[in-house]
């Protein structure tokens, strides 16, 4: 378990930086690159700035190489090409315990025999931290992630959820400047992984941690991220807060991932500086914020992407398509509607999420409206298959 080798590790601990300032360093990649045996090419050229302090998500679904860079910057992977450097210093041909970096993974391997302050204390007792420190240290982060009375017992003796939170603790208590997470949660029922994730967000706060993090689901990317890298196929296809994703998503795969948006084809009828006219296949008019990343008027065909949202519904008539509404479903405050636009017999249902108060009935006919500025517009290039949904993770 590579966990282990990296607390062999002897730094002095980051106590020395002054309180408020946060423990976090900056971390840099440039050009990182992996290609394994058999010419799978698992990362390719990947490169960002991760400031200090920051919490950044590496976001994909299965195989598109979250793990490998993640391994990759921790130093367990070596890179085919490209550099690492952390806190100024360049790590890339460093062993991973002379790093100086935090690892929590999915398999948390306690030592099953020793108690939960033995297991905390560990990587402090590899440093030679004297007693005194040591004692306070482990109890001061037990305490934080909620532990204190649990002390005495044995990994055996816990939950799932208390035993990753031993794991988290494991981690913190060196302080090291810059946590690298592999879906840490992933094991646990959803009620404790939002509880976790609450503490984690919290911890990071309060230390100032510079922390990267691994997932394949959205929601808790967004949740925890100040920032998201969304991967396919071994490289970034956009770096940004969650925000940015979702309102100004670079490509329709990002749009797709993050929020399920509604494609709806159509070519550009009109482009100015200040929007973007898209006749629908279905006939009605769209208007979409000017685009700017992309070049759509040379590309005849285009799809404009929606978030379910970001959609309003309007009299028949109306807005830029009328359809008929085919499903409600109630999901919590929220309702989910599907409306078959006319004169499209053969396109997707559009999808909407609405206040559960404002909920048409099935069969009724409405219009749809949305502000141009949460329409973005793709040249019809990407084939279907891109914009799968991402596969359920294979547990690497
Ligand atoms: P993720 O963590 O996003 O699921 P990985 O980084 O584990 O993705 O894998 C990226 C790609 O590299 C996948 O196609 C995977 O099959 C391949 N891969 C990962 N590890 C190895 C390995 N040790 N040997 C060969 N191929 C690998
Ligand atoms: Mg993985």
């Amino acid at each position: 378990m590579p966990e282990l080798d990296v607390m062999t590790e002897r730094q002095t601990p980051a106590a020395d930086s002054p309180p408020g300032t946060g423990t976090g360093k900056p971390l840099s990649v440039t050009g990182l690159r992996k290609t394994y045996g058999g010419g799978v090419t698992a990362v390719d050229e990947v490169s960002m700035e991760i400031a200090a302090g920051e919490f950044v998500t590496f976001l994909g679904s299965s195989g598109s190489g979250k793990t490998t860079t993640l391994m990759m910057i921790a130093g367990f992977c070596e890179p085919d090409s490209g550099s690492i450097v952390v806190g100024g210093r360049d790590v890339t041909r460093l062993a991973p315990q002379k790093r100086g970096l935090g690892f929590v993974f999915q398999q948390y391997l306690l030592f099953p025999h020793m108690t939960v302050w033995e297991n905390v204390a560990f990587p402090l007792q590899l440093r030679d931290i004297p007693k005194a420190e040591l004692r306070r240290r482990v109890g001061e982060t037990l305490e934080m992630a909620g532990l204190s009375g649990m002390a005495r017992r044995r990994p055996r003796e816990l939950s799932g959820g208390q035993q990753q939170r031993v794991a988290l603790c494991r981690a913190l208590v060196y302080r090291p400047p810059v946590i690298l997470m592999d879906e840490p949660l992933g094991a646990l029922d959803k009620k404790l992984r939002d509880q976790l994730q609450t503490e984690i967000k919290r911890i990071q706060r309060e230390l100032g941690l510079t922390v990267i993090y691994v997932t394949h689901d959205q929601e808790e990317a967004l949740v925890l991220s100040d920032r998201i890298a969304v991967m396919r196929d071994g490289r970034v296809d956009q770096f940004d807060t969650p925000r940015e994703l979702f309102e100004r998503p670079r490509t329709p795969f990002v749009a797709d991932f993050l929020g399920a948006a509604n494609f709806l084809a159509g070519h550009v009828e009109e482009q100015t500086p200040d929007h973007t006219l898209v006749r629908l296949d279905t006939g009605g008019l769209l208007k979409a914020r000017p685009q700017t990343a992309q070049a759509p008027a040379q590309t005849p065909r285009v799809r404009a992407a929606v978030q379910p949202g970001r959609l309003g519904l309007c009299p028949a008539g109306q807005g830029f398509c009328t359809g008929t509404v085919e499903t409600v479903t109630y999901v919590g405050t929220l309702v989910r509607v599907t409306v078959r636009p006319a004169g499209g017999a053969d396109t997707e249902p559009v999808r909407l999420e609405l206040p559960a108060g404002r909920a048409p009935a099935p069969g009724e006919r409405v219009g749809l409206t949305a502000d141009p500025d949460d329409v973005s517009v793709f040249p019809d290039s990407v084939s279907a298959p891109e914009l799968g949904v991402p596969a359920p993770e294979q547990g690497r």
